[in-house]
């Protein structure tokens, strides 16, 4: 293999673009700056700043049914929002996740005294399998957080046959998938509830955010105690709670960014496919296919570095950095690499081969509305030039 050639031999517009311009992965996107601000002179207005502001009721109405679902607690953040709802269910002793995903899903136990245990994943659809979390469930198990990956849900069914045989309670971390389908039906329908993440980075944000969705009236009430420190009345505390509260700023900017949701979506659609082209013939990668018949944000464009490729992953990600282009290794190098599940579980690799072969393989590579063909155009020459130059 021949080394990376220096970035200034790669003709790319002549130059390598400045900091400023640069390509990142996870740029907001973000609605109408006016409808923002005529929010913000009402909030000053009403001096109403959190605790259940009206911004936030009414975010909680236009979220829960969007996603077609009866309840949305909206939270400070989706790592709370998972924490909440773990409790909410009663989980202890061991929960089976994923690996493969974004380290708060397996924290949000471990914060609270649960062990993780991790299941490895379906080599093509990234998602847990089924037959992998069976083999890890012991007695001390209570649950199963499956994780909808790329905006892809977890195989429902399966997981749902395998709780209820063993008597395990399901849910799934949603965070990548806000207004996707699985089966023509919204994801935040499934399992006993589901959390999504309204992060910066997040296609959908409210600056920082998060919400559990549910169609259980019980748990929905539980979980409302449970993110305002318990308080069931003006000076009555029925529960142990936390704060969880999202506040009326955040709710303002999920409001007009859930205004903007099908323009963002439809030109992360786009890019998708402008990606699908631009990268099509270049031996050894390949775009991650959604299926055509669900309803998917594309927030993620996932591209695969196979074995063939000539150009190592690493050695792609080092040259569009130089170039740049701030792709990103998700989830590199895996939770159970992490600390403390890397020292707890120095083994736990090798039941993760799947999990261990995606996290070595994928590339994420910019989109969403700071995005268009023409800078994917780009995108896609450096690539073609590393690969097959070398
Ligand atoms: C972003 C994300 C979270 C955490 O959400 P925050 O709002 O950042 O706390 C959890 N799980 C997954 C899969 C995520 O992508």
């Amino acid at each position: 293999m021949k080394p990376i050639r220096h970035q200034a031999d790669l003709a790319i517009n002549g130059a390598a673009p400045a900091f400023d311009d640069a390509l990142h992965v996870g740029r907001p996107n973000m609605g109408d700056r006016d409808a923002f601000m005529r929010h913000v002179g009402d909030i000053f207005d009403r001096r109403w700043l959190s605790n259940d502001g009206p911004l936030v009721q009414e975010f909680e109405r236009r979220v829960a049914a969007h996603l077609d679902v009866k309840h949305c607690v909206a939270m400070c953040n989706g790592t709370i929002a998972l924490e909440i709802a773990i409790r909410a269910l009663g989980l202890e002793g061991e929960v089976i996740v994923p690996a493969y995903t974004f380290v708060a899903t397996a924290h949000a136990l471990q914060w609270q005294g649960i062990t993780p245990v991790f299941a490895d994943i379906d080599p093509t659809t990234h998602t847990l399998s089924p037959e992998a979390v069976r083999k890890m469930i012991t007695p001390r198990t209570t649950g199963i957080i499956g994780v909808h990956l790329w905006g892809r849900a977890a195989p429902v069914e399966a997981l749902e046959a395998v709780a209820a045989e063993h008597g395990l309670e399901l849910m799934f971390d949603a965070a990548h998938a806000f207004t996707c389908t699985h089966g023509g039906r919204k994801i935040g329908n499934f399992g006993r509830c589901e959390v999504m993440s309204f992060h910066a980075t997040k296609f959908f944000n409210s600056f920082e955010g998060g919400a559990v969705v549910t169609n259980d009236d019980e748990l929905a009430r539980t979980m409302r105690l449970m993110r305002n420190f318990g308080f069931s009345g003006l000076d009555q505390v029925s529960y142990p709670g936390t704060n969880g509260k999202m506040i009326e700023i955040a709710a303002a900017m999920g409001l007009v960014n859930l205004d903007a949701i099908d323009d963002v979506i439809a030109a992360n659609r786009v890019n998708y496919r402008a990606y699908r082209e631009a990268l099509a013939g270049i031996p050894g990668v390949r775009v991650l296919e959604y299926n055509e018949r669900e309803r998917n944000n594309f927030q993620y464009i996932i591209m695969e570095v196979t074995p063939d490729c000539p150009v190592s992953r690493d050695a792609l990600i080092d040259a569009l950095r130089a170039e740049n282009i701030l792709a990103r290794r998700y989830f590199w190098p895996g939770c159970h690499k992490m600390e403390p599940y890397r020292s707890l579980f120095p083994h736990a690799g090798l039941l993760l081969p799947a999990t261990e072969a995606a996290a070595a393989s994928v590339i994420v590579l910019p989109t969403g509305q700071t995005m268009d063909p023409h800078k994917i155009g780009v995108v896609a020459q450096v690539i073609r030039t590393l690969v097959q130059g070398a």
